[in-house]
């Protein structure tokens, strides 16, 4: 479990001596399992254990990977005992045994779970559909690292909150960002979710107008000018965003891709090679051997990117299970101390086999 304790931990930083990131994830789901698994690709981090609510296959998956499974609370223990499933203990014992612990319960668990952590001593990353104001920083690894450092608890933004971060901030590095305006149409809901629709409706959400995504990119890109709008389509497979920045300097289309191809964690496609849908870039995925078919990149499509009158349009797609997985485990290194963004950001992607820049 985890990796060794290794050189590296020497060599990128002397401010963390020899000892390792112990990391408990509290939710073992759509974005705990992934976080879970890219812990124990961290030669700096040791994953100490997960929570189930009850024994399952997810949880004897758990197990297969040397992964020792914890239960959320004394009544969901009882429930493993009864069956002669493996469980170490309780939420409250994995927390004694951890230095930071990834919430990644369901939504609006975290005014819940927040004083749990508190009062164990913990420092926690939160989710984005935790609550809201639950952490001391909303975190996009390569727009605000330096925040984070040291705080007690942050919050990884949402997934399209992420995605958006991602770009505009590249755009505005390279040619200022005045205003950013986006329509996201949003997966309806995750593979594996045979509860939630919709199957043949698009469904305004919200119907009033904006969208909480503006306000979500203004907690991590201070000041910026940003308004959005979304609906719901019956896909369980990426997020796809219209985004129209306008610039503050005069530029072509051949800046803005420049631009976004410089910046961490985005990747571009062409329609011309075979990039005409989200599936294609599923597709992708698959074909390149990621992990649950993984899309960790914010994805741009090169030949939509067209610039009019000073304002730079583009589709953006967002694979909504596997973007935030690279900022869980900066936002670990950052509530732990003594790394610098740059060497989190590598550690994490050469780990997770992302191009890194
Ligand atoms: P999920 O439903 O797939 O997983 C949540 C897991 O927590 C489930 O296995 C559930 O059994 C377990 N659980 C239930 N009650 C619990 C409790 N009290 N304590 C601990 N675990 C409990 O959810 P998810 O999609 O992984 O979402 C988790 C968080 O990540 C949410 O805040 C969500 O908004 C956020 N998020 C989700 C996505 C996504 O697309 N799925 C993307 C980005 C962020």
């Amino acid at each position: 479990m985890g990796g060794q304790a290794v050189g590296i931990v020497y060599e990128l930083s002397e401010r963390r001596v020899s000892s390792m990131i112990k990391v408990g994830v509290n939710g073992y789901g759509t974005i705990g399992r992934r976080v879970a698994d890219a812990v124990m690709k961290q030669k700096d981090m040791e994953l100490v254990g997960v929570t189930k609510t009850k024994p399952d296959y997810k949880s004897a998956v758990a197990e297969g990977k040397g992964i020792q499974v914890y239960a959320v609370d004394m009544k969901s223990l009882e429930g493993f005992r009864s069956t002669g499933a493996n469980v170490r203990g309780t939420l409250n014992d994995l927390l004694q045994r951890v230095d930071v612990v990834v919430d990644a319960a369901p939504e609006d668990t975290g005014p819940v779970n927040k004083p749990v952590y508190q009062l164990a001593g913990v420092r926690a990353v939160f989710q984005g559909g935790a609550g809201d104001n639950l952490a001391d920083v909303s975190f996009v690894a390569q727009c605000n690292f330096e925040e984070a450092v040291g705080k007690r608890m942050v919050q990884v933004v949402s997934c399209n909150t992420t995605g958006l971060c991602r770009t505009i901030h590249a755009v505005d590095e390279s040619l200022g960002v005045s205003k950013a305006r986006a329509v996201l149409a949003r997966r309806a809901t995750d593979p594996d979710d045979v509860k939630k629709g919709p199957i043949d409706a698009i469904v305004l959400d919200p119907t009033t107008l904006p969208s909480h995504h503006g306000p979500d990119v203004q907690a991590v890109l201070k000041g910026m000018n940003i308004v959005t709008m979304a609906f719901k389509v019956p896909t369980t497979h990426m997020h796809l965003h219209s985004l129209i920045l306008s610039l503050k300097k005069p530029a072509g289309k051949d800046d803005v891709v420049s631009a976004i191809s410089k910046a961490p964690r985005m990747s571009l496609v062409d329609g011309k090679s075979g990039f005409k849908s989200t599936a294609a870039i599923m597709d992708w995925a698959r074909e390149m051997g990621r992990p649950r078919n993984d899309v960790y990149e914010a994805t741009v499509w090169r030949d939509s990117v067209t610039v009019v009158d000073g304002e730079a349009y583009m589709f953006l797609a967002v694979h909504q299970e596997a973007i935030v997985v690279p900022e869980n485990v900066d936002a670990i290194r950052a509530l732990a101390g003594g790394y610098k963004r740059e060497e989190s950001m590598k550690l994490t992607d050469e780990s997770l086999g992302i191009r890194h820049r």
